[in-house]
């Protein structure tokens, strides 16, 4: 089974993305993430995004598909893709990846949340070093012996995109960019709605329902 989960940032999909990964054995595959290593592996690449990141914009389509077109290569299926597509043309290219593989897109499921608790939620954000386990200083803390409850590392980071102006540019191209592809999965029958508010867990559930009917 091969999904997308699509929301704008802070809505939950990478918490829930490791979910299913955790539960269902998928493949998480984050552009994002995957972004944020050639930054930090300091490939060209990833030395070209950074700015564009940090101000919150989108990297360019070349480049995001020319990623996930690498790790498709490898063959295999149950993917998860978190935080892509974001624009009309990757989800075409995306279609098109998984044509060529045999493969279809069995669901998409969109994270429905309202803008005042994703500020809340992203400036409160860190993620483990060691796993990148999500936390929230107001609804999931880190445990109080300063210890990560999934690999015990001890050190977490706050993304350099988290941050209030980026956060506003970040929203703006969702609106802009990303959203209209709520119309496109619509119109293709694959659109689940979930409540992104709930608790992980009552997420968890709704969106287990909406993949039990896909
Ligand atoms: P995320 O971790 O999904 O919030 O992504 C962090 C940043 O990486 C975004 O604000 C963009 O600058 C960039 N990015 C991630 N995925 C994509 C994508 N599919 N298309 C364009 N830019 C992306």
């Amino acid at each position: 089974m091969n999904i997308i989960l699509l929301g704008p940032p802070g809505a939950g999909k990478g918490t829930q993305a490791r979910r299913l990964v955790e539960e269902r054995g998928m493949t998480q595959l984050s552009t994002g993430d995957m972004l944020r290593e050639a930054r930090s592996s300091g490939t060209e690449m990833g030395k070209r995004v950074a700015a564009v990141m940090d101000r919150g914009e989108l990297v360019t389509d070349e480049i995001v598909i020319g990623l996930i077109a690498e790790k498709l290569e490898g063959g295999g299926g149950g993917f998860i893709f978190d935080g892509f597509p974001r624009t009309l043309a990757q989800a075409d290219a995306l279609g098109a990846l998984l044509d060529n593989m045999g493969q279809r897109l069995d669901a998409v499921i969109e994270m429905r949340v309202d803008d005042e608790a994703l500020v809340a939620r992203i400036t409160a954000r860190s993620t483990c070093a060691g796993c990148g386990e999500v936390y929230n200083d107001i609804s999931r803390p880190i445990p109080a012996d300063g210890t990560c409850v999934k690999c015990g590392a001890t050190e977490f980071t706050r993304r350099a995109d988290d941050n209030a102006d980026s956060l506003r540019q970040r929203l703006m191209e969702y609106y802009k960019k990303t959203s209209p592809l709520i119309g496109y999965y619509h119109a293709k029958g694959q659109l689940s709605v979930v409540d992104g508010l709930g608790e992980i867990d009552a997420v968890s559930a709704e969106i287990k329902a909406a993949l039990d009917k896909a």
